[in-house]
């Protein structure tokens, strides 16, 4: 009942000269492989414009890594999620690791830009995981709840919203938590989404993996209970490791 979705983010990489290997994505999909799986591609906003073009007719489809609050006004180099949406983006990465730990963005933060993705028509991915010392003090569960009572708006709708967990010491580092930690947490976050979203939703909603996802551990990460895809980094700079880890679904 919940599609699959592979998405890539590829943070603050990508020049026009590296579109070739989203042209190389597009042409490596077949239909059988999109009837059984979602391909986003989290590009920067500079390459929002022109990978939308490239990868029409491929079914996959383009999104951004980030948005401001608000739709729009006096916020110098900033962009809004309609800006994202008129550029072809239909998703938004909000709530990054990386965003909250270099922007000092807090649950609030995300929320509001979580709320504005969705009155824009974008899909918001809110990306929630714990950090090493707080996995290593068992605090890993509560950290994961707080963020998601923080960060994922209330009364919210599963075809609006992703969650990826994305514990932050597994981030770019090749390290992963064990299957039964992912399986563990996945289980905890759907629980949790019950009280959060509106009625039923929590059942409907994908939730993503990411850290260090790679093809030769995608397939038994995907495989997991509740685990309903991937957010992948480094290895979706490539065509041929990102196309792979879809291959596993
Ligand atoms: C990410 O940045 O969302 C990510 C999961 O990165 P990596 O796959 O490189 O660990």
């Amino acid at each position: 009942m919940r599609k699959p979705l592979i998405a890539g983010n590829w943070k603050m990489n990508g020049l026009r000269a590296d579109l070739n290997e989203i042209v190389a994505m597009g042409k490596a999909t077949s239909p059988a492989l999109r009837s059984r799986t979602e391909l986003l591609l989290c590009v920067p906003a500079t390459l929002l414009f022109t990978s939308a073009a490239v990868v029409i007719g491929s079914g996959i489809r383009v999104g951004a890594q980030d948005c401001h609050a608000k739709a729009s006004g006096a916020h110098t180099g900033d962009i809004s999620a309609p800006m994202l949406f008129d550029a072809g983006a239909s998703a938004v990465i909000v709530g990054h690791s990386e965003r909250r730990t270099d922007h000092a963005e807090k649950d609030a933060d995300v929320l509001a830009k979580a709320d504005a993705a969705i009155a824009a028509g974008l899909t918001a991915i809110i990306c929630v995981g714990e950090t090493k010392a707080q996995r290593e003090s068992g605090k890993a569960l509560d950290v994961v709840r707080k963020q998601l009572r923080g960060s994922v708006p209330k009364g919210g709708l599963a075809a609006d919203i992703v969650i990826a967990y994305e514990p932050v010491w597994a981030i770019g580092t090749g390290l992963t938590p064990t299957n039964a930690d992912i399986a563990e947490m996945h289980a905890d976050i759907r629980r949790t989404l019950k009280s959060i979203l509106a009625k039923g939703e929590a059942d409907k909603c994908r939730l993503l993996y990411g850290g260090s996802v790679k093809p030769s551990n995608a397939a038994e990460i995907l495989a997991l209970e509740d685990v309903d895809g991937a957010l992948v980094g480094g290895a979706s700079l490539k065509a041929t490791d990102f196309m792979a880890i879809a291959g596993a679904v």
